[in-house]
C-alpha cells in the first residue's frame, strides 16, 4: 500500500507560503514550486489527494475540478472513495493545530444505521444556549438554516476534513470566516428536524462520512491519535448503505390489499409475507409499512 505523507507535504507547502511575499492570494497556487520543490526533495506526490488535503492553506489550483469552495451547498459532491487505494494521512494534532471536542456532553446517538434511515454523525446532549466550538482551525463554508440541520455551520479545516454542526440555536460566524480551533461558532438547540436539544456532529472528508468514533474518544474528549490514516476501512459502512437502500416498503393506502402490493412491486403474495412476518390474511392497517423488497 502507498502512503502519502502529508505532513510532509504540508510542512513543504507552507514554508512555500512563507517564503512567498503574498498573503492573501487566493487560489494563485504554488503548485509548481511545489512541484519543482518535491522533485528536488525527493517527496513523491502521489496524486492530486496532495492538494486538497492543504485546503485552505491556497494549495488548491482551479485546475482541479474538486474540492471547490461552494458556500451554498452543504453536500456539493460526494467523492467514490472506493477506486482510491492509497492510506491518506490526515493531521490532527501538532504545533499549528490541535483537536477542540465541540461540546463534552454525552452520545444520546451515534454513526450508523437508524431504523431505515442512515445517521452520519454524533447526536451530543446538550442545553440550548451551551457554548459549541469550532474542532480544527480552518474556515467557515456555511452558515445557513436548513430544513433538516437547522441552524447549521460548515467548517473546512486545514487538514482536509470539513465538520458540521446542527441544530444550533444560533450561528456565530460567517461564511469565509477562518477562525480557529476552539472558537465559539454557535450555541445549541433544537432547530431543524430534531427533537430535544444536542449537537448533532460530523465529520467529513470530501463531502464522504467517516464515523467519528474512529477518530475522536467521545469519554475523553480528544481524538486517539496525532494523525489520522484514511483508507478504504473508514468506508465499510457503504456496504450497510447498500443493503439498506436495497430495502424498500410501502405504506398501506386505502383499499390496498397484499395482491395489489405484489403486483405493484412485481412480487408475490408468500414473498411479501415472509418479509413481513404476517400471514396471507392478515389484515392491513391503514398507514402500515409493508417492506416488498
Ligand atoms: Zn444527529
Amino acid at each position: 500500500m502507498k502512503f502519502i505523507y502529508l505532513s510532509l507535504f504540508t510542512v513543504l507547502s507552507l514554508s512555500i507560503l512563507a517564503n512567498s511575499d503574498s498573503t492573501t492570494t487566493e487560489k494563485s497556487t504554488p503548485l509548481k514550486k511545489v512541484e519543482k520543490k518535491a522533485k528536488k526533495t525527493g517527496v513523491q506526490l502521489v496524486n492530486r489527494f496532495d492538494f486538497f488535503v492543504d485546503s485552505i492553506n491556497n494549495t488548491i489550483p482551479d485546475s482541479l475540478p474538486f474540492y471547490d469552495w461552494i458556500t451554498n451547498d452543504i453536500h456539493f459532491r460526494k467523492f467514490d472513495f472506493s477506486k482510491v487505494e492509497d492510506t491518506l494521512m490526515v493531521v490532527l494534532n501538532d504545533s499549528n493545530d490541535h483537536y477542540t471536542h465541540p461540546f463534552n456532553g454525552n452520545i444520546t446517538s451515534s454513526f450508523g444505521k437508524r431504523r431505515w434511515r442512515y445517521h452520519y454523525g454524533m447526536d451530543i446532549d446538550l442545553t440550548t444556549g451551551d457554548t459549541v466550538r469550532n474542532a480544527f482551525n480552518g474556515r467557515v463554508r456555511i452558515s445557513t438554516y436548513s430544513k433538516t440541520y437547522g441552524n447549521v455551520i460548515v467548517v473546512r479545516h486545514d487538514n482536509g476534513l470539513e465538520t458540521i454542526y446542527g441544530h444550533l440555536s444560533k450561528r456565530l460566524v460567517k461564511i469565509d470566516s477562518v477562525i480557529s480551533s476552539g472558537t465559539v461558532i454557535g450555541l445549541g438547540g433544537n432547530t431543524g428536524h430534531s427533537y430535544g436539544s444536542h449537537l448533532h456532529f460530523e465529520i467529513r472528508y470530501f463531502d464522504e462520512a467517516l464515523d467519528p468514533r474512529d477518530i475522536i474518544s467521545f469519554e475523553n474528549f480528544t481524538t486517539h491519535y496525532d494523525t489520522l490514516a484514511i483508507s478504504q476501512c473508514n468506508f465499510m459502512y457503504r456496504e450497510e448503505l447498500k443493503l439498506m437502500s436495497a430495502i424498500k416498503y410501502h405504506r398501506v393506502r386505502s383499499g390496498n390489499t397484499l395482491g395489489h402490493i405484489a403486483v405493484k412491486y412485481g412480487t408475490s403474495i408468500t414473498k411479501l409475507c415472509r418479509l413481513n412476518g404476517i400471514s396471507r390474511n392478515s389484515i392491513l392497517r391503514l398507514g402500515q409499512r409493508i417492506r416488498v423488497r
